[in-house]
């Protein structure tokens, strides 16, 4: 498991911390606006996805579940998190 990846398990807890969930079909992203420490390396590597001028700011239309991990693992504050979807 890499670092900002989350088992099945820890959903509930995420959310009742105040993460909100993105999901597609090979992925669910987790976001805390109060953790995150707004420096940019999710917009600065994956600006199709993370785009804070857009509502909703995380889009996971057109990215891969294991191109999404690997910019959220970027992520220093924790406060992007994910787990890949069974089979992907
Ligand atoms: S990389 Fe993490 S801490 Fe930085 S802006 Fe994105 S979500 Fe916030």
């Amino acid at each position: 498991m890499r670092p900002n990846e989350i088992p099945e398990i820890a959903h509930t807890e995420l959310i009742n911390e105040g993460y909100k969930a993105y999901e597609n079909e090979e992925v669910v992203v987790y976001w805390n606006p109060k953790i995150c420490e707004h420096a940019g390396l999710c917009v600065g590597n994956d600006p199709e996805t993370f785009d804070v001028n857009r509502r909703p700011w995380i889009k996971l239309d057109n990215q891969t579940g294991e191109n999404i991990g690997k910019v959220i693992n970027l992520c220093p504050s924790g406060a992007l998190k994910y787990r890949l979807k069974e089979g992907k």
